[in-house]
């Protein structure tokens, strides 16, 4: 029922829990985080409280500067573990984090699943994570325009959801990209310096950033940590306001 997700010069971790426990007023029961390890992603999920995810994750919180984080409302398949988000894509090149409701999921679930896709949970949510898979085979990549394949993998998934959603994702051969999209499902981008926050709402970002972008219907926002753009499926890119968060003084 929350997302979290960071790109920047620190360590995602420590945001990713604290974020997580400034959402958990939403009602949630398991979450999980997967942090960019370099070449693959390390991920912890548990269910019950955000204490319990972060005593699994211990005093050595794993290192890296891209991060997502989830608290899950079960919608399709039971409160457990594996059904616990972050969810995988493929043989890994791909982790998401997903708030919502894919209303075709059964019908995309069949056609992964023939095409040879192995799915490690019950979730609707997991069907994304290996369609975005599937079409990044399919999108070439582009000289001169490093992130343009991965961008075209998402938006070819997302046209295929019938439904809701609210997406961070992220990708095991790109360690500084992240792509959040929504639907339906309330995400907020928060603009730092030289790093960038997603979030639910933007109780996660008081006191690291105070300016924020409030995501509409049919958008996509791009983040590394050089910058963001924000696209909207049928107007190409945005220009987007960066608000004033108000925070009590
Ligand atoms: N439908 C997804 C699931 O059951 C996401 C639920 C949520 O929004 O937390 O895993």
């Amino acid at each position: 029922c929350g997302i979290v997700g960071y790109v920047g010069s620190e360590d995602a971790c420590p945001f990713l829990i604290d974020g997580l426990r400034r959402l958990e007023y939403r009602g949630y029961d398991s979450a999980g985080v997967a942090i960019h390890g370099g070449s693959r992603f390390d991920i912890t999920r548990s269910v019950g409280r955000i204490d319990s995810l972060a005593a699994k994750i211990g005093n050595e919180p794993k290192a890296g500067i891209l991060g997502i984080g989830h608290t899950r409302w079960a919608t399709h398949g039971p409160a457990t573990e594996p059904n616990a988000h972050p969810h995988l894509g493929g043989e890994g090149e791909i982790v998401l984090v997903h708030n919502g409701v894919i209303e075709n999921f059964q019908v995309l679930k069949d056609e992964l699943i023939a095409k040879g896709y192995v799915f490690k949970s019950d979730t609707d949510s997991e069907v994304i994570a290996h369609l975005i898979a599937e079409e990044l085979k399919q999108s070439p990549e582009i000289k001169d325009q490093p992130n343009m394949r991965y961008l075209s993998a998402v938006q070819a998934a997302i046209a295929r959801l019938r439904g809701t959603y609210g997406l961070a994702i992220a990708f095991r051969d790109k360690p500084s990209l992240m792509i959040a999209a929504r639907f339906g499902s309330p995400l907020v981008i928060g603009v730092g310096r030289g790093e960038y926050f997603v979030s639910s709402d933007a109780s996660p970002l008081a006191g690291r950033t105070d300016r924020i972008v409030y995501l509409a219907d049919h958008q996509i926002a791009v983040l590394t940590p050089e910058g963001f753009s924000v696209l909207h499926r049928d107007q190409g890119k945005v220009r987007v306001d960066i608000r004033q968060l108000e925070t009590e003084s």
